[in-house]
């Protein structure tokens, strides 16, 4: 068996207790020890004199303790334990929290390595190093309790000695050799142990290309696979007969993606494509289209969505556009009444339903088809690669077409959806105008209001977004307050509203129909109404507290408006002063355009945010934190596809 695949407890030192807490951080092998990676490093390699320590980040001092250590008892039961160094020229104060073994440590008259956050000649909680060690990076390990970073550190190191001099590597000679990256043992030990910034900015760069390009392989297989001989190839193209029905033209954009998506589905093998485009740019026409051409050939299509009131829009849209033309259309949501549920599940198997809408409630065991030939999925963010398979599963390679209401980057969106062709549409539906979109602090908020009331006077309809239900957090504004503030005070002669995610479905539904039939002027909201809603009739909406919302969840909110031809407003109100909110609040307030604010996003938070578990159903990456330049991600692709070249000839 290769070291790679024995057991940690094979190293010294590691007996059943700490293999345990080991396998709390998800390491039960030697390899997967190697893989643990710091995530973080006290740079003790530069030390500072504590007058010229600076300010906006941690340091390392080296100081010799002055005072005996005294602990001060807190009336809340904790300890602090100070005491005093000084680097030869200046004295600093140091405090401690409840870690008693430090007064035995820091002896006087003993030098030390502190590092830490200097403030105002004080340093809290650093951690301390004796002088003898070799000074550089310092790897500092996620822990858990009863394994320290040390600890974690030395049986890393055990197992790092163990390694033969050559390893197998997973990345290929010629591949290292052309992407300039360096070989898997130097990169093992300079990611636990750099010999310098440089070393470890070399091995960063390495790992990080390795587990993009495993990711990479693993989704251009699935990709592969995916790809099978189609069962439900299309004879005709219906879809010049359906545009007909239709009260608009659609837009060029939406067009070429639909014959992307017909030339698939009429080919030989399934479609498994993703649509991407801004909120607004007109998805669901799209998707109706492909439901249109597929039911006319008789197979059945499945539409997946997020949230009850989304399935129930998709449904009274669809239904209403589906019933003239004798297509069977049906909803079924955790709330459909079970003796219709039950009528529902039977029609489906016999094929008596064409298109089926719903949420989650579709993939539940007890649901077949008698033929489904297409599955889409609405706002894919929100479902795993997972919930998605098992919906198709339900068929025989049926047709897929995921549609993300998130843009993302380009290079972005060709690893995290890697195992999907990509269409995009990058226009908007003629006549939408652009949603203007101030940035106020509280302060301005009584104009605010005064401006939502003459746009509900002139019979516009309004959202105001508050990021909380209750109080919770005391210092942000809940929505349930709200709404009854605004009803008791600004707007007692109007009619509020309120929608969160914790009230019952029906309550939901009664709320949203009243929305829609114009019996609320002002829906006072948490971001539930962020995906899909789509009321044209509202014509601003007002975010409290929107520096706690990221860039593209604000992109969206702002995109329940703007949903007609008349003109739409967006007032985001942060009391933030930090530079950084301010900044990102203002990317919003200047752009429109839902791809070029990915672009920033990206260039502001880094790709971590978009990789995340939750919004695609992706493994996490252990790199991510280490990607700080995506130029490597067009890298990885190419290499993957050079790769998998090299295997088919
Ligand atoms: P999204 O892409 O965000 O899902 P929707 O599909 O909800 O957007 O479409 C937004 C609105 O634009 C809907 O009211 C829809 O009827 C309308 N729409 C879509 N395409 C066009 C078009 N080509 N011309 C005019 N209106 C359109
Ligand atoms: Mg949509």
């Amino acid at each position: 068996m290769s070291l790679f695949h024995k057991e940690i407890k094979t190293l010294k030192g590691i007996g059943s207790n700490r293999q345990v807490l080991f396998q709390k951080l998800g390491v039960s092998t030697v390899g997967a020890l190697l893989y643990l990676f710091p995530r973080n490093y006290e740079d003790c390699g530069n030390i500072f004199l504590i007058n010229d320590a600076p300010t906006d980040k941690p340091c390392c001092i080296k100081a010799t303790v002055v005072s005996p250590v005294s602990e001060i008892r807190t009336s809340k039961g904790l300890s602090l334990f100070k005491v005093r160094a000084c680097d030869g020229v200046n004295l600093l104060n140091i405090t401690f929290f409840n870690t008693g073994f430090i007064s035995k440590k820091l002896t006087i008259n003993n030098e030390f390595l502190f590092f830490g956050h200097i403030k105002n000649k004080e340093m809290i909680s650093p951690s301390v190093h004796t002088t003898n060690m070799p000074l550089g990076l310092f790897p500092i390990y996620p822990q858990t309790k009863g394994l320290s970073s040390k600890q974690i550190s030395s049986a890393v190191k055990q197992a790092f000695l163990l390694l033969p001099d050559t390893i197998n590597d997973p990345i290929p000679v010629n591949v290292r050799k052309k992407y300039n990256l360096c070989d898997l043992k130097f990169a093992i030990e300079n990611i636990h142990f750099p010999k310098n910034q440089d070393a470890l900015e070399i091995s960063k760069r390495r790992l990080v290309f390795e587990e993009l390009l495993t990711l990479q392989l693993k989704l251009s297989k699935i990709k592969h696979k995916n790809k099978l001989e189609s069962s439900h190839k299309l004879l005709n193209n219906y879809t010049d007969e359906f545009y007909k029905l239709l009260p608009f033209t659609l837009t060029v954009s939406q067009k070429k993606v639909v014959s992307e998506c017909l030339s698939d589905i009429m080919g030989s093998r399934s479609m498994n494509r993703l649509i991407q485009g801004d909120v607004g740019c007109g998805k669901t026409v799209v998707a109706a289209t492909l439901c249109y051409n597929i039911i006319k050939e008789h197979h059945q299509t499945a539409f997946m969505v997020p949230t009850e009131i989304l399935a129930k829009q998709h449904y009274s849209s669809l239904k209403s556009l589906f019933s003239q033309l004798n297509i069977n259309v049906e909803l079924l949501i955790g709330a459909t009444p079970k003796a219709q549920k039950e009528k529902i599940k039977s029609d489906l198997k016999s094929g008596k339903i064409d298109l089926i809408i719903g949420t989650h409630a579709l993939i539940s065991e007890d649901v077949s088809f008698s033929n489904l030939g297409l599955v889409i999925t609405d706002e894919q963010h929100r479902f795993g690669v997972k919930q998605r398979a098992t919906l198709c599963s339900k068929g025989k390679s049926p047709h897929t077409v995921v549609m993300s209401a998130t843009p993302i980057p380009r290079s972005l969106a060709l690893v995290i959806y890697g195992d999907l062709d990509i269409s995009v549409i990058d226009e908007m539906p003629n006549g939408r105008q652009k949603v203007d979109t101030f940035l106020i602090d509280s302060q301005k908020k009584a104009r605010a209001f005064n401006f939502i009331k003459k746009l509900i006077d002139s019979g516009q309809q309004a959202y105001i977004v508050c990021p909380l239900i209750d109080e919770s957090e005391l210092e942000l504004i809940s929505a349930t307050k709200y709404a009854a503030d605004l009803s008791n005070n600004h707007f007692k002669d109007y009619k509020v509203g309120l929608l969160h995610g914790k009230m019952k479905s029906a309550e939901k539904n009664e709320v949203m129909e009243k929305f829609i039939s114009k019996d609320i002027n002002i829906l006072v909201c948490t971001t539930v109404i962020e995906v899909g809603i789509d009321v044209p009739n509202a014509a601003i909406i007002m975010i409290e507290n929107a520096e706690r919302l990221g860039l593209s969840q604000l992109h969206q909110l702002r995109g329940r408006v703007g949903r007609s031809q008349c003109k739409s407003y967006c007032i985001l109100v942060s009391n933030s002063n930090s530079s950084e909110s301010i900044k990102r609040l203002n990317v919003i307030a200047n752009l429109n355009d839902g791809f070029k604010i990915a672009d920033e996003d990206l260039r502001l938070r880094g790709p971590g945010d978009f990789f995340g578990v939750r919004q695609h159903g992706l493994p996490c990456l252990k790199t991510i934190n280490f990607l700080k330049d995506i130029r490597i991600l067009n890298e990885v692709k190419e290499a993957a596809n050079e790769m998998l070249n090299e295997t088919l000839n």
